[in-house]
């Protein structure tokens, strides 16, 4: 499964989490009015946002440097205020002309609080609505969104899209069932990344199609980085029950220029991907810009 959907999947879990213990922060706090008899640092000491265990989880996310940190330290500036005003309710409970006031700031910064954590899990969900939830792998949105700006990073160094569509899948289906293809397509998202360099990314373009953009300096590297892989996907088996599934891709291979847009790569790419269709299937076929077609299967 896919790194970055895993990742999302473990933040949105350890955010629930956080979330519940805060909510048994709340009820600490009214066990501690009631009896006052022992000191809790979560509630009373200055610093109680570190104190408690979703101060702990936040600090460990800030730590992490991730892209979210806007969202994180919006929801940290909110937790120390949230702690603040609890401080400051508690220590001037007795006094009944500050009561009302604290209350009322305390609320405040719950729900200012909770506001914060709610725009974090929007994005979080939003995030994870770019990533195919049977494969793990990211969706062809986040190749379009990313798109210029890698190729602005890796075309120097030569950058190449590989668009491959499984053979006769629909047989799969036919022969097997829907569900037994499901699992196809997950172990072939698996395959095709364990297949990669790290910082290479495989896309579900769609259906059985996906996208891969590979870093080689060469046509030549590129096809053989190509060809390892499709004979490497030719090579492994699906169990499923009884069932030893073997599948091979036909692919169109092709170098992203600098500035290229995605939606003439992708033309190219098809046009290939179309022509190893043509001529006999589980195979590769690297186009230039003048539209040379090329088989590179060996
Ligand atoms: P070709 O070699 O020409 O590509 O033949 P094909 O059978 O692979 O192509 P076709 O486009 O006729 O069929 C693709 C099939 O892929 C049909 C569709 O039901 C199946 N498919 C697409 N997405 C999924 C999916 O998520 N799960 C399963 N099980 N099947 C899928
Ligand atoms: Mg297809
Ligand atoms: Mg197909």
């Amino acid at each position: 499964m896919n790194r970055k959907y895993k990742e999302i999947d473990t933040i949105i879990r350890g955010l629930n989490r956080a979330t519940d213990a805060h909510f048994k922060w709340l009820v600490k706090v009214l066990r501690f009015v009631a009896s006052r008899d022992v000191e809790l640092p979560e509630i009373t000491c200055g610093e109680a946002h570190n104190h408690c265990e979703f101060g702990g989880w936040l600090n460990e996310q800030l730590a992490a440097e991730g892209v979210d940190r806007n969202y994180l330290l919006d929801i940290h500036k909110k937790h120390i205020a949230v702690h603040q005003a609890c401080r400051q309710l508690i220590t001037d409970l007795e006094c009944a002309s500050q009561r009302q006031r604290h209350f009322d700031r305390f609320e405040t910064a719950l729900l200012a609080f909770t506001d914060s954590l709610t725009r974090y899990k929007v994005h979080l969900l939003q995030l994870r609505t770019s990533y195919d939830a049977l494969t793990g792998l990211p969706l062809r949105r986040i190749l379009d969104e990313s798109f210029d700006s890698m190729t602005a990073q890796y075309s120097e160094n030569g950058l190449y899209l590989m668009l491959l569509d499984v053979d006769h899948f629909k047989k799969i289906n036919d022969t097997y069932g829907h569900l037994v293809g499901d699992t196809v397509l997950r172990s072939l998202a698996i395959n095709l990344e364990d297949n990669i360099r790290r910082d290479e990314s495989v896309y579900r373009y769609g259906g059985e199609e996906f996208i891969i953009l590979l870093q080689a300096g060469s046509d030549r590297a590129a096809a053989v980085a190509a060809e390892r892989l499709r004979q490497a996907i030719a090579a492994a088996e699906t169990v499923s029950g009884e069932h030893r599934i073997r599948i091979t891709f036909s692919a169109g291979l092709t170098r992203v220029h600098r500035d290229e847009p995605l939606r003439e790569v992708l033309e190219r790419a098809d046009m290939a991907l179309y022509k190893g269709k043509k001529s006999g299937r589980n195979c590769t076929i690297l186009i230039n810009r003048r539209l040379d077609c090329l088989n590179v299967s060996v």
